[in-house]
């Protein structure tokens, strides 16, 4: 029994979060060099000059599967290490959001010269929202960056959450030296033949003028006058970090490897082994033996040569074993899962056993949907689901061929369970026609393009003005008898629940004072 308890402590399962481009692929790629997770599987030797981002192309195209939209592990200090990837497009916030239901801490990697960009500022509300901890790296200082006292501004008026500074710059662009650690009293240089090796660092008094020495004496002012400034601050406070209020900054540059060794050992030491999930039942503790999970994510056509589709699971409690037995939940059906396959940096491989803190993916026909729960046969509880976002774009979609009108139906049904877009009918209607939902117009494309793509139809599309949708929890009479507003319409969702979608928020005060008795809420779905 030690061993599962040993394993499940060991464990740290955390999403990495950015706006595109700020340098996620290539710090989860030095997370798992360092992790030694590549090296092994010998993806880098050799392709030192190439960026990390082609790196992780060839393997995509060596591979046919996606690499960048999935899961990770690797090794480190006796540590397993989950990471897992998100969208970096404002656009798949609700993706983003799910994924995080998954971790148990968030890693958000910011563009020093760009602080928190604009189409992003989404993305980072959502990571607040959830309230686990957040590490923040502050990416490219090898370059020209903004103030770092700004950048820490920025990220706190923009996240809602204090933040504490690590370690923090000297000097940014060509001048960069480095970084000095608060808590370690030690500089780290930064060496431009420092790439992949291990930087040199000392212990520095910085009231001795022999740092200005060193670092020049401009720099070393600079240097104790923002460090004076930090200390004369917020103090470290890890309470406050591991409830998401205190989001611990480092700074470093991913492309040479620079921060990475400090940036993990401080994760680490200030995160927890995987935390307890809420089921219907109570709190389900980590640690107990028996297997549970819950579906976050349902990803189609991984690999397009094979059309497949893999649900990936968090598994809560427990450990998990190739071949036995598991129940599910929502369909009430015993099952063996098919193909368990973990990711290892760039290879999908079939496990034999995964422990609570893991991410599985297995194959799926069609059983799973998001938020669905898996325990062992004989354990009946659900986990609370997990809330879909509230769609603020909608268009009308039906298949421009008549003919392919059970395509239609399946692919738009397929995509919507995979929580890509909500699908919703209007009362009375045949199905040649369905009103799509979404949180971002990107995945109107998304879902045009895979219609056409994975299930040959090709869509007429057409706006419609609303831009909010309450579900009918309560009404005086049949909806289709509501009195309603210019602009609003009832809905059907595909479990048969009514709603209303209209356009200006104002809608909701007409319409409850026209139907008296009529109750709405906000909340629209929470899958599972
Ligand atoms: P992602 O879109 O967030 O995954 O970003 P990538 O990891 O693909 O990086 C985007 C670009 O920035 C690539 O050309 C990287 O080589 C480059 N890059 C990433 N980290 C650094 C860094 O620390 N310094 C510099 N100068 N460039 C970097």
């Amino acid at each position: 029994m030690s061993t599962l308890i040993d394993e499940i402590h060991r464990r740290r399962t955390f999403a990495i979060i950015s706006h595109p481009d700020a340098g996620k692929t290539t710090l989860t790629e030095k997370f798992l060099l360092y992790g030694g997770a590549i090296a092994q599987a010998g993806q880098v030797k050799g392709k030192k000059a190439k960026a990390a981002t082609s790196d992780w192309m060839e393997i995509e195209k060596q591979r046919g599967i996606s690499v960048t939209s999935s899961v990770m592990q690797f090794q480190h200090s006796g540590f397993c290490i989950n990471i897992l990837d998100t969208p970096g497009h404002q656009d798949f916030s609700e993706d983003t959001y799910r994924t995080l239901m998954a971790a148990d801490s968030a890693v958000m990697v910011i563009d020093g010269s760009k602080g928190v960009e604009a189409q992003t500022r989404k993305l980072f509300k959502v990571c607040a929202l959830r309230g686990i901890p957040i590490f923040t790296f502050i990416n490219k200082m090898d370059r020209d960056s903004r103030d770092p006292l700004e950048l820490c501004e920025e990220v706190e008026r923009e996240l809602g959450i204090d933040t504490y500074a690590m370690n923090w710059p000297i000097g940014c662009g060509k001048e960069f030296q480095g970084v000095y650690a608060r808590d370690k009293q030690r500089i780290l240089f930064f060496g431009d033949n420092g790439r992949g090796k291990k930087a040199d660092s000392i212990e520095v008094d910085l009231d001795d003028s022999a740092v200005g020495d060193i670092i020049g004496q401009k720099r070393w002012e600079t240097l104790q006058e923002e460090v004076e400034l930090l200390g004369a601050g917020r103090e470290f406070d890890l309470e406050a970090v591991q409830n998401g209020m205190l989001s611990p900054v480092f700074f470093g540059s991913a492309l040479t490897n620079f921060g990475i060794e400090p940036f993990l050992e401080g994760f680490l030491q200030m995160t927890s082994a995987p935390l307890p999930r809420v089921a219907d039942c109570g709190e389900i503790d980590t640690f107990n033996p028996d297997f549970s999970a819950f579906v976050f994510k349902i990803q189609a056509n991984m690999n397009k040569a094979h059309r497949d589709r893999i649900a990936f699971m968090r598994i809560c409690s427990g450990k998990f074993e190739r071949d036995t037995e598991v129940y599910h939940m929502q369909s009430g059906k015993k099952m063996r899962l098919s193909q368990p396959q973990q990711m290892m940096a760039s290879e999908r491989e079939i496990i034999d056993e995964a422990y609570a803190g893991d991410i599985i993916g297995v194959f799926d026909a069609g059983t799973f949907a998001i938020g669905d729960t898996i325990t062992v046969p004989g354990k009946k509880f659900k986990f609370s689901g997990i809330p879909t976002f509230e769609p603020e774009h909608f268009m009308r979609v039906s298949p421009k061929d008549t003919m392919k009108r059970k395509q239609f139906i399946k692919g738009a049904e397929q995509i919507a369970q995979e929580g890509a877009i909500q699908i919703f009918k209007i009362p009375d209607t045949g199905m040649e026609e369905v009103i799509v939902g979404v949180v971002g117009t990107l995945q109107f494309d998304v879902f045009e393009y895979r219609m056409k793509g994975e299930y040959g139809v090709d869509l007429h599309m057409q706006r419609l003005p609303y831009e909010h949708l309450r579900v009918i929890s309560k009404t005086p009479c049949e909806p289709k008898e509501l009195t309603l507003c210019t602009g609003a319409q009832v809905l059907e969702d595909f479990r048969g629940r009514s709603l209303i979608a209209f356009g200006g928020i104002w809608s909701v005060g007409f319409l409850l004072k026209h139907n008296e008795g009529l109750e709405l809420i906000e909340s629209v779905t929470v899958q599972g």
